[in-house]
């Protein structure tokens, strides 16, 4: 049994959605489809989410917003007409909505969980509904009758362990079941959302739940690159990786797939397929446990922007016990995470991102590491961008770091901080935010010339 979730540009329209059937009854073992909500059907279009996401704020703020429902609703309509599906299911999905704006607004992160999550419970309804309109044996599953409970943090659940189990009985149902993605419920019936992108969690999830023998992971690409396309000159498809390489390369910016949703795959050694909707005979990029690195040690080069650094100098602070604990304790009450802490013997950075660090929090941070830690120095410097290389193969590859930075410095791109992951899969470079495109192109010329795929 495969499980294929779709998402968001693959079930943009009646198009896109003809093509997500035909994948579908192309192949029997697909039985489970996660869909996102509708996403943008050209660059300049609007993601129903966020659609949704402007419904639930002017709700917040005005108590009414009828122009931002009809707004939702009419993206439904055009695909339900699309697809031939008449009027029923779009008055299902009008009634869902409004019945959604009317919610207690009193908890604003569980209004908005409510409002987020219909775009892909009504999406998966629609595309339920246009199956069955083709004659293919199919019905919409809700995550809360399949028992997908999650805790209680809007915005931000995180699966708990029973989930699979309840989900392994879909394993007996019949034909194929259409699953909206991106959220769950809590053990009291709470509807909670995973973190934005978060279709993909739900779909891995399920591959880990019904112990899938793949999870198809469909999107708008023929692969994953082993650069960012829009900065690099068509860079080298990657037919092979590996879970690590996937999550360290999906942290730093690749945005192919979310960051946390391979762990459920990866714990049960589930492969994973990203393939193309618009393009589904191309074979994809295959993420599994382990691959052969002797060719490419190095797998990917990514890079984000957004980074700022707290930089703290004391003289012997290496020799004052507790002092790297008092620092981010500072950082922790404000509720802040960090990102690196690179260190020498009288210094130390926090490198953290930046939208975390308003005006008030810098002022507060920056008195208290003076008073408390009493430092020789503290200063924060903004907009920095962190660029990554990541590939098994390098830790036991002589030199990479070298190649790297004489790399960087032929760019004229100036290094400001290193960080050799301790996982040895990644190496990390701070540098100035104004020269990542060019940090990116430099290292991709290096690690993979003229290649054009990477087995
Ligand atoms: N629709 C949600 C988002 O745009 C979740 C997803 O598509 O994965 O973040």
């Amino acid at each position: 049994m495969k499980v294929a979730k779709f998402g968001g540009s693959s079930v943009a329209s009646a198009e896109q959605i003809r093509k997500v059937a035909s994948i579908i009854e192309a192949d029997s073992e697909r039985k489970i489809v996660v869909v996102s909500a509708p996403g943008k059907r050209t660059s300049d279009d609007t993601k129903v989410t966020d659609l949704l996401i402007k419904l639930g704020e002017t709700m917040i703020e005005k108590g009414a917003a009828e122009k931002e429902l009809q707004a939702v609703i009419a993206r439904y309509e055009s695909i339900a007409q699309g697809l031939e599906l008449g009027q029923e299911i779009v008055d299902t999905i009008a009634k869902d909505l409004q019945d959604r704006v009317a919610f207690d607004r009193s908890h604003t992160g569980k209004f908005m969980d409510q409002i987020k999550a219909s775009g892909e419970d009504n999406n998966a309804k629609l595309i339920a509904a246009y199956f069955q309109s083709k004659g293919m044996n199919a019905e919409y599953v809700n995550p809360q009758e399949a028992g997908l409970f999650v805790s209680d943090e809007p915005g931000n659940a995180q699966v708990l362990p029973e989930s699979y189990d309840h989900l392994n009985r879909l394993r007996e149902r019949d034909g194929v079941l259409v699953f909206p993605g991106f959220f769950g419920y809590s053990p009291e019936g709470t509807l909670v959302t995973f973190p934005r992108g978060g279709s993909d969690i739900t779909g891995s999830i399920l591959a880990a739940g019904v112990d899938a023998e793949l999870y198809e992971n469909f999107t708008d690409v023929d692969s994953v690159f082993a650069a960012n396309p829009n900065v690099v000159e068509q860079p080298a498809e990657i037919k092979k990786m590996t879970y690590r390489e996937m999550r360290e390369l999906s942290y730093a910016g690749f945005s192919v797939f979310h960051d946390e949703a391979l762990i459920p795959a990866f714990r049960k050694s589930i492969p994973v397929c990203v393939k193309n909707t618009n393009n589904p005979q191309a074979p994809g990029t295959m993420i599994i446990a382990e691959r052969d690195c002797f060719v490419n040690p190095v797998i990917g080069i990514a890079s984000d922007s957004g980074f700022c650094t707290i930089f703290v100098r004391k003289y012997l602070m290496n020799r004052e016990i507790g002092f790297g604990r008092k620092l981010l304790q500072i950082i922790e009450d404000e509720g802040i995470s960090y990102e690196h802490i690179p260190s020498g013997i009288d210094d130390t950075s926090v490198i953290l991102h930046e939208d975390q660090l308003d005006g008030e929090k810098e002022l507060r941070i920056i008195t208290r590491i003076k008073k408390e830690l009493e430092v020789d120095d503290v200063y924060v410097e903004r907009n920095f961008a962190m660029i990554m290389i990541v590939g098994e193969g390098m830790h036991n590859t002589v030199g990479i770091a070298s190649r790297a930075t004489s790399a960087l410095s032929k760019a004229g791109v100036n290094i400001e901080m290193i960080n050799q992951g301790s996982s040895e899969v990644s190496l990390v470079f701070g540098i100035h935010q104004q020269d990542a495109d060019e940090a990116v192109r430099s290292l991709y010329a290096e690690f993979f010339g003229s290649k054009t795929g990477l087995e």
